[in-house]
């Protein structure tokens, strides 16, 4: 793609190369980068590398960039004058998108135009894949790549994702600095799902989130299935580790839970060791200094720190949300692939690629409805609240801005804001 231009771009790093064309090799290229655009017909483009030219004579659009945005090109004779179509399916059917007739030079005509409403938007949400990366908790480019390869209920399948050194997202350097820790390779793969969990836990944290100081976390080595729960003291640890593997029982009655791993010297109860031996349920105590075991739980839990710390860094919500954004992380750890496995944990688990359509930015404005006592005919229908994850695809979460308490909705119902991040605290001028 050449465009004369730099209206179109959304991303423009300005730099000369030559370039061949349909019509002869040209060294007029001043720029590449990330152009969006809308054919005459309506149809939306998205091209990664697109090409700047101010001295071009036509913005020239090749069909490798029409293919990559999902559509499909078809020649056809009409009335001796020829025609490119650009296909695209939708629900089953084919739909002719766009009607391109031929020049006497051989090529085809359209028209442009920008897409005015992302002109409109913030800078920084210029594109599927930035916001996509906001979404997904800010992954690096080759695990961006892998989740949009895995998942679907977003725009960007068969994309490439650029570098994200390329595009400077704040929250990643602000909230990045240790380079992902590796966890202990596992040596033999061929365990089944459930045969062995690790569990450990993390606190006490300062401040606290509401009631909790701790969280604790359970996973599986096989699939890295887990779970994670918010805790208030030590105390209700077992409490809570017992209904988890219950629940594990009953969803999962054809996997045999073998052996469990729990880690701190302090994680320890007589009532929970003889529940897990009237089942067959193997309980561990790694030795304090040999961390060999019970690598995967502690390195589960660096890994759900590293991706909630970016979360933060691009919210107005303070530290004490930490226990929100932890919950989120596991959320988005579930749809990554891990480095053992090409599919994410709940692929692994539930066998299809997981859905992420209703994923949105942490910590982003989104508009509930006001019940039905609250709400009066003439007043306003819907209220202002802070995103902060999912409990199921339809039920998502947010805190009441003055009060902070947490609450579940519709995600049908909601109107969501993703350039704008509100603060706790009643600091909100309701629009
Ligand atoms: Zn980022």
């Amino acid at each position: 793609m050449i465009l004369k231009d730099k209206k179109y771009f959304s991303y423009l790093e300005m730099r000369e190369a030559s370039v061949s064309t349909i019509s002869g090799k040209t060294n007029i290229i001043e720029g590449s980068g990330i152009a969006n655009l809308l054919l005459a017909g309506g149809t939306r483009l998205c091209i990664t590398d697109a090409l700047y030219s101010s001295k071009s004579y036509r913005n020239l659009l090749s069909f490798k960039d029409i293919r990559r945005n999902g559509y499909h090109l078809e020649t056809t004779n009409e009335y001796d004058t020829e025609y490119i179509f650009i296909t695209n399916m939708a629900s089953g059917e084919k739909c002719i998108s766009e009607r391109l007739p031929e020049f006497s030079s051989g090529l085809y005509y359209t028209y442009i135009s920008m897409i005015e409403t992302y002109a409109i938007v913030t800078p920084k949400f210029t594109n599927h894949d930035e916001f996509w990366h906001d979404r997904l908790g800010h992954p690096g480019s080759v695990m961006m790549q892998k989740i949009i390869e895995n998942s679907y209920g977003h725009p960007l399948k068969k994309q490439r994702i650029p570098q994200w050194k390329e595009i400077l997202c704040p929250a990643c350097s602000q909230g990045k600095l240790a380079i992902r820790p590796s966890p202990e390779k596992l040596r033999n793969e061929s365990i089944r799902f459930l045969e062995r969990l690790q569990g450990d836990m993390c606190g006490p944290i300062h401040p606290y989130c509401g009631p909790f100081r701790y969280f604790m976390v359970l996973i599986d080595a096989s699939t890295r299935w887990s779970h994670v729960s918010l805790l208030s003291t030590r105390n209700l640890a077992f409490a809570r580790l017992l209904a988890q593997l219950i629940r594990l029982r009953t969803h999962f009655p054809d996997y045999q839970i073998k052996k469990i791993t729990l880690d701190n010297a302090e994680f320890t109860s007589q009532t929970f060791n003889d529940y897990c031996i009237s089942l067959g349920i193997d309980v561990e105590h790694p030795v304090a200094h040999v961390h060999t075991q019970n690598g995967l739980a502690e390195s589960f839990i660096k890994c759900l720190q590293l991706i909630a710390r970016p979360l933060f860094m691009i919210t107005n919500l303070s530290a004490s949300c930490w226990g929100h954004a932890i919950l989120h992380a596991t959320n988005l750890v579930h749809i990554r692939p891990t480095s053992y496995h090409e599919q994410s944990p709940l692929q692994l688990v539930f066998g299809n690629e997981p859905n992420v359509s209703h994923l949105r930015i942490f910590g982003c404005a989104v508009y509930v409805p006001i019940a039905p006592p609250q709400r009066t005919k003439m007043g306003p229908q819907r209220k202002l609240g802070i995103y902060v994850g999912y409990e199921y695809l339809s039920i998502i979460k947010y805190l009441e801005p003055t009060t902070g308490y947490l609450f579940t909705t519709r995600f049908a119902a909601c109107h969501f804001d993703e350039t704008v991040f509100p603060k706790l605290g009643g600091e909100n001028k309701q629009p």
